[in-house]
């Protein structure tokens, strides 16, 4: 079959011919519809520090996915052969104190899929089969392939109560993006989406931000505080990252107000703590991944019932040979959701 290789260290990946894996006990094999890439795979293909840190090459890359299940290993109970798949990315032990207690999205020992091990940038791939969720045929597959961050979405804008309430979303990538529908879909009453690309800033709005902010040419302090009657914003989602972005969205989050931060800035942060979490008597919340499985109950059921659209986010679509350019444009960042077509 043919897969996207992480053949060594460095930037980079190569399409190689490799043999079709074989399921173990516990495991299926899919194949492969479409997958989507995620800014973890740039990292890894651009070789970034936690790359570098983390990925043991030889490895397939990639783990949003939807397929079909075509194989299955000894011991495989819930998924059946023909089943339209996707893939929670968090392998999960299962019995430590974490996954015993509800919390297995911060499992101890946790194992990332497409990252400790191989992915579903290929033809077929063998996945943990307590990790795929099994979705409804009749939503589209390209949004199965998307569950994934929609899940990711969902944890961060219904991390907190949103019904009701103004809602701050700082970065425009394919999460933040889908937060701005997740927000409108489950009872925000204004959502504010504030990023510096204008390309993304559309999308979040034909997403259902209210508002949309470019924070290169305007204040996004004095603009959410105008809007929000000089009290700020309920809810802040971080989503960017980015220093300037953290800070000004707890600058605009009202006194007692809620923050769901899933944006991973790339070194320390400098931080007005007590301003802007102590005095303020805000909560704050850190979200990895999906909660399990939760967020997945959460995802389907708003697609089936086509309150989150995806389509404005997915804005370019490739065949799996073509993943250089895609990753050219990712890095660009003129893009919502890329495809990979195996
Ligand atoms: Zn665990």
């Amino acid at each position: 079959m043919r897969a996207i290789v992480k053949t060594k260290p460095g930037p980079g990946a190569e399409m190689l011919d490799v043999p079709i894996p074989v399921p173990k006990a516990g495991e299926a094999l899919v194949k492969v519809r479409t997958t989507s890439i995620c800014g973890t795979d740039q990292h890894i293909y651009e070789w970034n520090e936690w790359a570098a840190g983390r990925i043991k090459t030889p490895q397939i890359i990639g783990h949003e996915m939807a397929g079909e299940v075509i194989e299955i290993g000894p011991g495989v109970k819930h998924v059946k052969v023909g089943d339209i798949v996707a893939a929670e990315t968090h392998v999960v032990c299962d019995v430590c104190y974490l996954c015993r207690t509800g919390q297995a999205h911060v499992c101890q020992n946790l194992s990332i899929f497409g990252v400790d091990m191989d992915g579903v940038f290929a033809e077929y791939a063998v996945a943990p089969a307590q990790n795929l969720w099994v979705s409804d045929p009749s939503v589209p597959l390209d949004w199965i392939s998307v569950q994934e961050p929609l899940g990711n979405a969902i944890h961060t804008a219904l991390s907190g109560d949103i019904v009701g309430k103004t809602v701050t979303i700082f970065g425009c990538g394919p999460i933040g993006m889908i937060a701005c529908s997740v927000a409108r879909a489950c009872g925000a009453e204004k959502v504010i989406a504030i990023d510096i690309n204008p390309y993304r800033l559309k999308i979040a709005k034909e997403m259902g931000a209210d508002l949309i902010i470019n924070a290169a040419e305007q204040d996004p302090v004095a603009l959410i505080l105008q809007e929000t009657g000089g009290d700020g914003a309920d809810v802040f989602l971080e989503v960017s990252g980015a220093p300037s972005a953290i800070d000004q969205g707890f600058e605009t989050l009202r006194f007692g107000g809620w923050a769901g931060l899933i944006g991973v800035p790339a070194n320390p942060v400098t931080f007005d703590l007590t301003n802007h979490i102590v005095f303020k008597g805000c909560q704050v919340y850190g979200i990895s991944g999906r909660r399990m499985y939760d967020t997945w109950y959460k995802a389907s059921a708003l697609l089936r019932a086509k309150r989150v659209d995806l389509e404005p986010v997915i804005t370019h679509r490739f065949k799996l040979e073509e993943f250089e350019k895609a990753f050219d444009l990712m890095h660009s960042g003129q893009c919502g959701k890329i495809l990979l077509y195996p």
